[in-house]
């Protein structure tokens, strides 16, 4: 095993979190972090939240949870080559997506409309919220009072108007710093992971064809190599080992590509890292490679009539439920009214983004449909 790297975000020198609380001990304090992470009901929720296919589609489909599970995967194979801290890693590819509203992206940008008048809505930054605020479980405290390294590490990117208000978790944005690598690290898991069960998901839902697929090249390489290794194989693990060997190359370059940017800048610390330009990074060559099948996927299943059909009936739903909350408060779970000292709109795109893909439909019928009058 590879031993402690002195660039790692280390437990015992964590900046702390907001509320002081007694050591963590004998877990580490990322321990503690990834372990309240997975006991928080956003958590739970992410079960029945999707980014391309809605959650009742099938079985087989990845969910967000599953999503999640599988950055963490890759995430911890990453730190543990790297010697970083593997819980950290761990605890920021749990939480990165908690903030997700359901109808994935299509979701996300139909409540960022209609937020347009009261400072947007962005996912990444609602998944900080949740752990800082949102979440209800704690006697002392709102939110998950996690450490400064995790939350650093879910709020990947954030506008200078949001970073100015954030203080120290979005300071980096103004000075134009990184943040530690086990956060960089999980941020390219998250993209290894999601590229690749899309073309897992897209070809299982006939969506995509792997015709289609031939003309990507990192996916035309590994399925040629895949029928030359075993000429008998048939159907889907075919594709199951394409994919699977996609994503150890993805994993192997990033590795290899990282590790010598790290001793190539001389990093010695995790200051010197968040000091340091972005050190996690695929190779030239295979970051070509990755954007060629990333575009392939925005113009052949994101953009499929299908996926259309879904994202603009998702809209709807999202942007009738704001509609409505902010026409009258009183429709609005107590719970949810009695935020008194948040603005209106907010606690209304809370309760939305909160809702789990069924939830937001059932929502919408006891709303809207009027066989539906008991509500
Ligand atoms: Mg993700």
């Amino acid at each position: 095993m590879t031993e402690r790297a002195p660039y790692a975000a280390s437990s015992a020198a964590s900046r702390g979190r907001v509320h002081p609380e007694p050591a963590a001990a004998p877990r580490s304090e990322f321990q503690r972090d990834r372990d309240r992470i997975i006991h928080s009901t956003a958590f739970r929720r992410l079960e029945y939240k999707t980014q391309v296919f809605v959650n009742h589609e099938g079985d087989l489909f990845r969910t967000r949870l599953t999503h999640s599970l599988e950055v963490a995967q890759i995430g911890r194979t990453l730190a543990r080559l790297l010697g970083l801290d593997e819980d950290l890693t761990e605890a920021i590819a749990l939480a990165h997506d908690l903030g997700h509203t359901p109808f994935g992206h299509a979701g996300q940008d139909a409540l960022n409309a209609c937020m347009a008048d009261f400072g947007g809505f962005e996912h990444n930054l609602q998944s900080l919220r949740v752990v800082d605020v949102l979440e209800e479980r704690y006697a002392e405290f709102d939110g998950l009072n996690l450490s400064f390294e995790t939350r650093e590490g879910i709020l990947k990117h954030c506008s200078p108007a949001n970073a100015a208000r954030l203080g120290e978790v979005g300071a980096r944005f103004l000075s134009k710093r990184q943040p530690s690598l086990e956060a960089q690290i999980a941020n390219l898991a998250d993209e290894i992971a999601y590229n690749n069960h899309d073309v897992d998901d897209g070809l299982r839902s006939g969506l995509i064809t792997l015709e289609q697929l031939m003309a990507v090249r990192i996916f035309a390489r590994h399925h040629d190599a895949v029928r030359a290794a075993y000429p008998a194989l048939a159907g889907r693990r075919v594709i199951t080992e394409t994919v699977r060997r996609i994503i150890n190359t993805l994993v192997l370059d990033l590795y290899d590509t990282t590790r010598a940017n790290i001793a190539a800048a001389g990093v010695a610390s995790i200051d010197e890292v968040r000091a340091a330009p972005p050190l996690a990074a695929f190779s030239a060559e295979v970051l070509d490679e990755h954007r060629e099948l990333k575009r392939f996927l925005h113009q052949n299943l994101y953009r499929h009539y299908k996926v259309a059909r879904m994202s603009s009936k998702a809209r709807r739903i999202i942007s009738d439920l704001f509609e409505a909350f902010m026409g009258d408060a009183r429709l609005l779970p107590p719970e949810h009214q009695m935020r008194e000292s948040l603005e209106g709109a907010r606690a209304v795109a809370d309760y939305i983004a909160g809702m789990t893909d069924r939830y937001a439909m059932r929502e919408h019928r006891r709303i809207f449909a009027v066989e539906e009058i008991a509500g």
